[in-house]
């Protein structure tokens, strides 16, 4: 059986709420859960906000109550299969008696068999791979920092006449990049965390070593749970970071109004690093922005 219209709509909405966890549910994945009834029309939805917090299937558990019962729980991610900080999630699924369960992406991390083997083996219907492409939209980053061992890394800069210089922070965009990430690297060196306060206390380690080469700064902040890393500063922060291979977004800010004569072949490269694919342009205020990703990993 395939997934049902309900329940591919379902997805879409849990892949939609998954969202508001960027920036807070490091080092766990940002997950979303919707349960329907049998007649396809939705009793709960959830998603994992923090670490140490309830995961997605136990907030939509909870909402949905006694109803999830012979429904269907529609989960971005597969459901966890281990004890943690929180009960197991494929436990609470099997408690709540629902007959089926839809998961977009199956987890990397499983320790053994997973949660949709364990929840095969207590009768319940398992359909995997239901918009899973659609839901690395934004399981990617944690997805990417696993694979890696290492956090996606974002950098964003402006390329003008002056040369390529760091989003300002006062800047709107700006904003929104520190709500999707865990941490920010700064031109000084120092890390700090992207929202203070948001990921709760203590649960990110920041400490590095001044000096440190761009894999080990990486490496050290993937160990102390971060998962998308903003670079906030110029080439001088970020150049380091290239080289290495290290950057898996950029974010180019054209000013716009009457291009500029000076030569912009000045630059070390037009627009976007070698390397760099455009995948999205718009107006913003003030500026062309232009997104592109990291064709190849280094
Ligand atoms: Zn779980």
């Amino acid at each position: 059986m395939t997934a049902s219209p309900a329940e591919i709509a379902a997805m879409r909405r849990a892949i939609a709420i998954s969202a508001a966890g960027f920036g807070g549910t490091s080092p766990n994945p940002p997950v979303g859960c919707v349960v329907v009834d049998s007649g396809g029309r939705v009793v709960g939805e959830g998603y994992h906000e923090r670490k140490g917090e309830a995961h997605a299937e136990a907030q939509a558990l909870a909402a949905a109550g006694p109803l999830a019962a012979g429904g269907t729980a529609v989960v971005t991610l597969e459901p966890c299969n281990h004890e943690g900080r929180t009960p197991a999630c494929r436990q609470a699924l099997i408690d709540a008696k629902v007959s089926r369960v839809v998961i977009a992406v199956i987890d990397p991390t499983s320790r053994g068999a997973g949660g949709a083997a364990a929840l095969r083996a207590a009768g319940i219907d398992v359909e995997a791979g239901v918009l899973a492409d659609e839901a690395r939209v934004v399981l990617g980053p944690w997805l990417t920092a696993f694979s890696a061992g290492r956090p996606l890394v974002t950098w964003p800069y402006v390329i003008s006449d002056q040369g390529i210089t760091a989003l300002p922070d006062h800047a709107e965009d700006a904003q929104v990049f520190r709500l999707n990430v865990d941490a920010v690297l700064r031109a000084d060196g120092s890390v700090a965390e992207a929202v203070p306060g948001s990921h709760g206390a203590g649960i990110l380690r920041l400490h590095h070593e001044p000096g440190g080469n761009p894999a080990e700064i990486a490496s050290s902040l993937y160990g102390g749970g971060v998962r998308h890393l903003l670079l906030a500063g110029g080439l001088a922060v970020s150049a380091p970071f290239l080289a290495a291979g290290l950057i898996d977004r950029v974010h180019a800010y054209i000013p716009d109004g009457r291009p500029s004569r000076t030569p912009v072949a000045l630059l070390p490269w037009p627009q976007v690093p070698p390397g760099f694919v455009i995948t999205d342009a718009a107006r913003v205020p003030g500026f062309v922005r232009i997104q592109a990703h990291r064709t190849v990993s280094a």
